[in-house]
């Protein structure tokens, strides 16, 4: 499945850090890209940093109309998860979620209601408040496991270091 984030409402001085987290966490977990509701430049940059340095060909594209970006998507044919502690529970719909491109919503700041409509899922990841980057490392992982793939084994390639796992101490390799 092709999974690409459009991130929400990030403000520029507040959400900076916790955007690149979204970013980095998408990237870790075998989404393609992140669709950026701002002009901030600093988090492509950031990502990009990451790219270049650990491998893999993960974007962030900046947009300036959402609406826009969730209508092409869907008339492309894929389905839009939204992930909103208001939502059904994520063990009650997962499911459900069956589709060949996804594209998660992650909002910052509170997300406009047409959101809500748009979407195809409302998804709750537990109907408590808690972090995006919780929220969509978890839903990320469940949909791997439920297509039986393992995003965590995903290689980067490309790039100037890797880790060599150990179980003690850390070692990073030239390539
Ligand atoms: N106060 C904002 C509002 O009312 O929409 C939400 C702030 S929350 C920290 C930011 C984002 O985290 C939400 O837009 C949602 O995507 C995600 N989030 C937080 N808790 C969640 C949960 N239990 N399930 C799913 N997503 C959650």
């Amino acid at each position: 499945m092709r999974i690409v984030i459009l991130r929400l409402g990030h403000r520029v001085q507040r959400d900076q850090r916790i955007t690149t987290h979204v970013g980095l966490t998408a990237r870790a977990l075998g989404a393609e890209g992140m669709l950026l509701d701002s002009d901030d430049r600093g988090i492509e940059k950031s990502i990009s940093e990451v790219d270049s340095r650990w491998g893999g060909s993960f974007y962030v594209r900046r947009i300036t109309n959402w609406k826009n970006e969730i209508r092409n998507w869907k008339e492309s044919g894929g389905k839009v998860l939204h992930l909103t502690m208001y939502g059904v529970n994520l063990p009650d719909v997962i499911n459900d979620i069956v589709t060949e491109k996804l594209l998660v919503v992650v909002g910052a700041e509170k997300v406009p209601p047409e959101v809500y409509a748009l979407a195809d899922w409302n998804v709750a990841v537990g109907n408590q408040p808690h972090s995006e980057v919780a929220a969509l490392a978890i839903v990320l992982d469940r949909l791997a496991a439920l297509s039986g793939t393992e995003p965590l084994k995903t290689q980067f390639s490309g790039g100037e270091v890797e880790i060599v796992p150990k179980s003690r101490g850390k070692e990073v390799r030239e390539k």
